[in-house]
């Protein structure tokens, strides 16, 4: 198999080949087809995260077929089509996951991070964790379903019942939320950075009824907003622009210091929270809705040895939508 691994932190990845692996119990083996690239890609690739294990292959939006299957695997055949997300194992007896809240697990194994991830042609996954996916949809297309679908489906569902919604950064996750905050009849709102015209232009293309810079207060106060940017400052400027008792979900693993802000902001009832991971239920639920939504990804696909390119231009916001790695 090929891989991009990084060796170091802070490096570029390496173009590497290296033996085939066989899944272990309860563990497949995926020929890649398409992995997504994730904002939390740089930020694993930065160093940003607790605890980072080099060497590691990043990558966690994973679509690709089984093409070995170990001992004590059931439910999943040869050939068949998965997807495998960010959430890569959990331990099943902590007290997180005895209560359903496997997002939170103590003894996590998160793919691309703490587990070889899809910037391969080959990749391990722990079959209980991966998804069928069927065959409606083209394989670049559903990649950024795997994380930017699904934790922002889960940020979408701590938004709760909010009618407008306020979406900060408008990247992969905000597309495709956007367009399922719109099928279920909310009106989205949507900020980018400062006189970022062309995001807000395609933030509107998908129905967003107001698009403008993140230091703009919106027309009306928003019932909730979703902080999709890694932008600290972005917390207090959303607490300015939801009502009375609205909610700020800050979405990301990672996210700058949070500047110092007067407690008015807070008071009223607004609340201010996080949303760490998924559990395999989010991805069910979103996975189930997103055909019948008919979500359109917008992806620009690279060739898998150019994944440092797709890095850079995640980093400095060269495209809409989302990057997506093709062996
Ligand atoms: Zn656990
Ligand atoms: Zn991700």
């Amino acid at each position: 198999m090929h891989a991009m691994v990084l060796n170091a932190i802070g490096e570029k990845l390496v173009w590497t080949e290296l033996p085939d692996r066989t899944p272990g119990p309860g563990q497949i083996r995926l020929k890649v087809t398409a992995c997504g690239v994730c904002r939390t890609d740089l930020h694993v690739v930065d160093g940003e995260l607790p605890h980072p294990r080099v060497p590691i292959i990043p990558g966690h939006e994973i679509i690709g077929r089984i093409d070995a299957i170990g001992p004590d695997v059931t439910g999943l055949n040869l050939g068949e089509r998965v997807g495998v997300p960010w959430l890569g194992h959990s331990c099943g007896t902590c007290p997180y996951c005895r209560d359903a809240h496997e997002n939170l697990c103590d003894a996590p194994e998160f793919t691309g991070y703490t587990r070889d991830g899809g910037y391969a042609t080959a990749v391990i996954a722990d079959a209980r964790f991966a998804f069928p996916l069927g065959e409606a949809g083209e394989d670049v297309a559903l990649a950024p379903l795997l994380c930017a679908g699904l934790i922002g489906w889960r940020s979408l569902v701590m938004a709760g019942e909010a009618r407008r919604l306020g979406l900060y950064g408008f990247g992969a996750a905000a597309h495709i939320i956007a367009q399922v905050a719109r099928w279920q009849g909310r009106e989205v709102f949507a900020f980018t950075q400062t006189g970022d015209t062309a995001s807000q232009d395609f933030a509107r293309s998908l129905g967003a009824v107001w698009a403008g810079g993140s230091d703009e207060r919106p027309p009306e106060p928003l019932d909730a907003a979703i902080l999709f940017a890694p932008v600290g400052a972005l917390v207090p400027a959303a607490l300015k622009a939801v009502r009375k008792g609205g909610r700020v979900v800050c979405a990301g693993i990672h996210m700058s210091d949070i500047p110092s802000f007067p407690y008015a902001l807070l008071w009223e009832e607004r609340q201010v929270l996080s949303v760490a991971n998924l559990t395999r239920q989010d991805g069910l639920d979103f996975l189930d809705l997103a055909p019948r939504i008919g979500i359109a990804t917008r992806t620009t696909a690279y060739p898998l040895h150019e994944a440092n390119r797709a890095l850079d231009d995640l980093r400095h916001g060269r495209f809409d939508g989302a990057a997506v790695l093709v062996p």
